[in-house]
């Protein structure tokens, strides 16, 4: 599981600046245990993205967006909804935002921000990888994350030394990932993002906040580290 919580309205609609029309895709998978997602969410980013006067051109719930072949197979069905929109809002973990945006044409923007499960990673079929940030830039960079495929985590980019074939200075066997978020923006016709500023991380936010300390997947880490704490006391003799 990849717990998320939303980001902020405002955040939303700052990110769908100049977008006139959008279509809106949301997880039913974790993002049903964090209480972040589901048809609540569906139809408060519907009433949000029209009231910031967008077309909203379709929705549609998935149930792992993080899975590409369940991701084709729907969005197969309503490819005119999403050939029409210049944006689609993802209400997803990282993975999933990333997910769509590799599997459509189209500049994928998160809803929600991916916080950090005490260093367990969820298990999902393809490449895309989420770090966990808490503050997810993807709507900045084309829908590939700069944390997880720069080989420094580098959320403002490029570092300078990218080869002449494009592959990363730390590791010549691996692409750069700023490079690759060039290329992105570029066949997506938004190289204006590439100069946009990130914010530096602030390691506090990939902690769950209090507000959020009643989810199901809040009960579940509770009742996992009273597990651990009843195991770890001393036994009486
Ligand atoms: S920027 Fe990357 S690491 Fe951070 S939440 Fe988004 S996908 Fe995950
Ligand atoms: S060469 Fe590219 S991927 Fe490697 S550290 Fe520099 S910016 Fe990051």
């Amino acid at each position: 599981m990849n717990p998320t919580e939303r980001k902020p309205n405002d955040e939303i609609v700052e990110s769908m600046k100049g977008v006139e029309k959008a279509f809106i895709l949301g997880c039913q998978g974790c993002p049903i245990g964090c209480e972040t997602g589901g048809q609540p969410w569906l139809d408060e980013m519907t009433q949000l993205l029209e009231g910031a006067g967008k077309q909203v051109t379709g929705s549609a719930l998935i149930d792992m967006i993080c899975n590409k072949a369940i991701v084709g197979i729907k969005l197969g069905r309503i490819v005119d909804q999403i050939a029409e929109a210049q944006a689609i809002l993802v209400g997803s973990c990282g993975v999933g935002v990333q997910a769509v945006g590799n599997m459509v044409g189209r500049r994928p923007i998160p809803a929600m921000n991916t916080i950090s499960m005490s260093d367990h990673q969820g298990l999902w079929p393809s490449e895309e990888r989420c770090a966990q940030c808490g503050q997810c830039v993807l709507a900045q960079t084309g829908g590939l994350c700069p944390v997880t495929l720069c080989a420094k985590s580098l959320i403002n980019g490029i570092c300078g030394g990218t080869g002449d074939d494009g592959s990363c200075e730390v590791s010549s066997d691996r692409r750069c990932g700023w490079l690759m978020i060039y290329e992105r923006l570029e066949a997506l016709g938004r190289l204006d993002d590439y100069n946009t500023f990130n914010e530096p991380r602030d390691y506090r936010k990939r902690a769950i906040t209090d507000a959020n300390r009643h989810t199901m997947r809040w009960a579940l880490e509770v009742a996992k580290q009273e597990e651990q704490d009843e195991a770890e006391q001393p036994t009486a003799n």
